[in-house]
């Protein structure tokens, strides 16, 4: 068996109950009999032989070991892996009522570094992030079924992190049958359409449901403030780096008078634009008239030329890519994020909404913040911020990993 004995000092990070241990906390491993499966499992122990935890051991990444357990009786095998996906899974039970778009697994924060696992209708998808879930896929994929009693998984193990753990990339059908080119999923009586093969992540963005929500909600507040005569005009929405469009069909059923979607995939405008044609024909009936534009441009260029075109809305989203995957490229996403949040703000009519984001694990919710603030000040307008935005609640953070926490957003109001 595979022994890491842990440096004397370096114990903090267990009492801590953190995850992750670097090579720099490692005095030595022990059983090394072979050069070791990437992701097996590993006993760690403190400079006087006491057991600390069960991890996986990759000698392959800088996180050379991801924790599983803290509890020296647990046996790492199936049965460990079907408990903590049984958990997970009964967990999301409560979001069924509002989506069968659902995120069952999210690594660090359900005890199984590494593993992410999305449910669409009766589709999985699944993703190992690790060599430690790379080890257990099979068993893994087993315990999905079992808990869920579906019978397709796909996996896209395609993410770049991976190279960083030396795994190679996968993608394909682990479990049952090929998925189909859309899969129709339901959330708060919105329709979408994912295609898990070649849409980003695992096909959706699960993560911005209370999201999608609030756009809705805040629409229809927007409605009913012109209704009752407090503001004027057509409601307009701009929905910047829309992907699929899931802002804009909550906006679009919300009743708004005109959303224009940009982003420069011209394959998830496609998306976007099916996915609205899906929802045409469901109740209620759609506002008549709705002015419905997907435009494949760069957002930098889009909100140029709409402030040269003194263009107004009443609410933007701006949900950007990641635009700093390391701390390295915090300078550049910076000054990124400000420029676009300074244009959406000149562009919001009085009392105009802006929900902004940031997916940059790097960027901390205290920095977006402050970047935000920066635009405001330097847009020259005022703005009040009404509420702080997260992913929701099938995608946690394990309070003793704070590096799990990577949506954050905004939402203001220009005054
Ligand atoms: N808001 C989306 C997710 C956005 S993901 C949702 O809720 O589903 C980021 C998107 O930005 C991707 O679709 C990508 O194609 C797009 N993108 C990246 N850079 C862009 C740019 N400069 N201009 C327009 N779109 C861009």
């Amino acid at each position: 068996m595979l022994v890491a004995h842990i440096k004397a000092g370096k114990e903090r990070s267990f009492e801590r109950r953190h995850p992750w241990i670097y090579p720099g906390a490692i005095d030595q491993v022990r059983g090394l009999a072979a050069p070791p499966v990437p992701g097996e499992t590993i006993r760690l122990v403190d400079a006087r032989g006491r057991f600390l935890a069960w991890g996986a051991y990759n000698e392959h990444s800088q996180l050379r070991i991801r924790l599983w357990s803290f509890n020296e009786d647990e046996v790492i095998d199936a049965g460990f892996f079907a408990r903590r996906i049984a958990a997970a899974c009964a967990r999301r039970a409560g979001l069924r009522e509002r989506s069968n778009a659902l995120r069952l697994v999210f690594g660090e924060a359900d005890g199984l570094p590494g593993l992410v696992v999305d449910q669409y209708d009766r589709q999985l998808v699944m993703q190992c992030m690790s060599a430690g879930a790379d080890y257990w896929r099979e068993a893994m994929a087993d315990a999905l079924l079992a808990c869920t009693g579906l019978c397709d998984i796909y996996e896209r193990s395609d993410a770049a992190a991976r190279q960083r753990e030396g795994l190679p990339l996968r993608e394909g059908v682990l479990r049952g049958a090929e998925p189909p080119a859309s899969i129709a999923v339901r959330e708060d009586g919105i329709l979408y359409g994912v295609n898990v093969r070649e849409g980003h992540k695992t096909g959706f963005y699960v993560d911005q449901r209370d999201n999608r929500r609030l756009v809705f909600d805040l629409v229809q507040e927007l409605r009913a403030a012109r209704a009752a005569g407090h503001r004027s005009g057509p409601l307009s929405v701009l929905n910047c780096f829309c992907y699929t469009g899931g802002f804009s069909l909550a906006a679009l059923k919300a009743g708004a008078d005109e959303v224009i979607s940009v982003d420069s995939s011209g394959d998830a405008l496609a998306q976007g634009e099916r996915n609205w044609a899906m929802n045409l024909s469901q109740s209620p009936a759609p506002v008549p008239g709705q002015q419905v534009h997907w435009r494949d441009e760069n957002v930098f260029d889009t909100l140029k030329a709409m402030l040269r075109d003194e263009r107004r809305f009443d609410l933007i989203v701006l949900d950007p890519p990641k635009f700093a995957p390391s701390a390295h490229h915090l300078d550049k996403a910076s000054r990124a994020y400000k420029e676009l949040n300074l244009k959406a703000l000149q562009l919001l009519k009085p009392d105009g909404l802006l929900l902004t984001f940031s997916c940059s694990g790097a960027v901390s919710v205290d920095l977006f913040q402050k970047i935000v603030a920066g635009a405001v000040f330097d847009a020259g307008v005022d703005a009040q911020l009404l509420r702080r935005l997260a992913a929701g609640v099938d995608h946690p953070m394990a309070m003793t990993h704070p590096e799990g926490e990577y949506l954050k957003g905004l939402l203001l109001r220009r005054i």
